[in-house]
């Protein structure tokens, strides 16, 4: 297999924290930054700093500016509008804002449908939000099984609420025909799209959803904001959720209204510098183009699944074409033991129940070891995870 399409040596250079030849596969937990990113976090925070939205000085104007000009990129990198676009803590915040201020239609119940594959911040908003919760199974492979999605559907739910990627098997929604599912029945589709921004194209009008979200730290961008994408007259339907400076038209003690989306649901300043980086984090994507990056993820899962299934006792998860993920077991190893030798080694995986308990109950595993991709990685991050492997298996005999 050759990875023609990127060229992981050059653009590791770009990213300071790999100098040194650290083989990073944790990327499907958090990206590194690349200088890029850092250095306009760095400029937004130092040389360029002030407020935003309220300030009548230049500086500010200037600040305001660049804030909603990612703002501007965050939409057309997802093939939405800029007044539809919510900036929020990150996806886990973005889905409790829905799971909260969904408004109840008449007649409907606040019932949702969940997939088994959730990662923990698309399940427990909803729990906590007073929704009745129904879990869609998965096929053998580990896919949303979209049949089973289509019996279960009625129409009393009033959302479906799916992984776009599942962040544990790599494996990857037909949005468009959940969308369907849930329109048919008159439930709108909330897409979970943390693990797909940063390795698929999205267009979230082609996809046909109501509500995408994502985290910018995912994105080769800073932690602390990501983003809520709705659809504009469902943004509008949505009361408040967080009352505060910003969000308001007119405030008095008789009565306060509240500016239009997206600022109604940006109480407070908002997270101006992380705001800017994730700006310039959708600029460095882009210029590389989510086409390339995708190929090159899938290269690199072909290549790493050919690899890893030649292991002797070990149990790969999830789909052939999983994106950028690969979840495996090494008999008679637990994964955190596997996760500490291969550190020694300088690799970095991720092992757990990556916020997934009941992903980890359905597969009948306490945790699994997980190898995760990024624009940056290379052949040689599978040659040292394979060596690891390996030694590891020397060592458990
Ligand atoms: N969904 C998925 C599929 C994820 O992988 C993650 C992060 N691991 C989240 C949601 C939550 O993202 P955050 O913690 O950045 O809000």
């Amino acid at each position: 297999m050759t990875l023609a399409t990127l060229t992981p040596a050059a653009l590791k250079a770009d990213f300071p924290s790999l100098a040194g030849g650290w083989h990073y596969l944790d990327t499907a937990a958090t990206a590194q930054k690349p200088q890029a990113v850092i250095d306009a976090t760095v400029n937004a925070m130092g040389r360029d700093y002030a407020t935003v939205h309220r300030g009548v000085y230049a500086r500010s104007a200037e600040m305001t500016l660049a804030y909603e000009a990612t703002r501007r990129k965050v939409a057309s990198f997802i093939g939405g509008s800029e007044d539809e676009v919510v900036f929020t803590r990150g996806a886990t915040e973005a889905i409790n804002l829905v799971a909260y201020s969904h408004p109840s239609a008449a007649g409907r119940r606040r019932r949702v449908l969940l997939s088994v594959l959730e990662h923990h911040s698309n399940i427990v908003p909803w729990q906590l939000a007073g929704w009745q919760v129904d879990v869609c199974p998965l096929t053998a492979d580990g896919c949303i099984d979209l049949d089973a999605a289509e019996r279960m559907l009625t129409p009393e739910h009033s959302m479906v609420a799916f992984a776009h990627v599942s962040n544990v098997l790599g494996s990857q929604l037909d949005v468009r025909r959940a969308a369907d599912l849930a329109h048919s029945v008159g439930a709108q589709l909330l897409v979970d799209g943390c693990q797909a921004v940063p390795r698929l194209p999205v267009d979230v009008a082609a996809l046909g959803c109501d509500y995408y979200v994502f985290s910018a730290h995912k994105l080769y961008g800073p932690t602390g904001i990501g983003a809520l994408w709705a659809r504009a007259e469902l943004l509008d339907a949505m009361p408040p959720w967080q009352g505060g400076g910003s969000m308001i038209d007119q405030v008095s003690f008789a009565r306060t209204t509240y500016a239009p989306p997206p600022q109604r649901f940006e109480a407070g300043t908002p997270a101006i510098v992380e705001a800017i980086g994730l700006g310039a984090a959708v600029d460095y994507v882009s210029a590389i183009g989510l086409p390339a990056i995708h190929a090159h993820e899938a290269a690199l899962v072909a290549q790493a699944r050919a690899e890893l299934a030649r292991i002797n006792s070990l149990t790969l998860f999830g789909p052939e074409d999983s994106a950028g993920i690969v979840s495996f077991a090494l008999e008679g190893v637990h994964p955190h033991d596997l996760g500490t030798i291969l550190d020694e080694e300088g690799v970095a995986i991720r092992a757990g129940h990556h916020c997934a308990q009941p992903l980890m109950e359905h597969l009948g595993v306490p945790a699994t070891a997980r190898a995760s991709f990024g624009l940056y990685s290379g052949e040689d991050d599978i040659a040292a995870l394979i060596r690891g492997i390996e030694r590891t298996r020397r060592i458990f005999g």
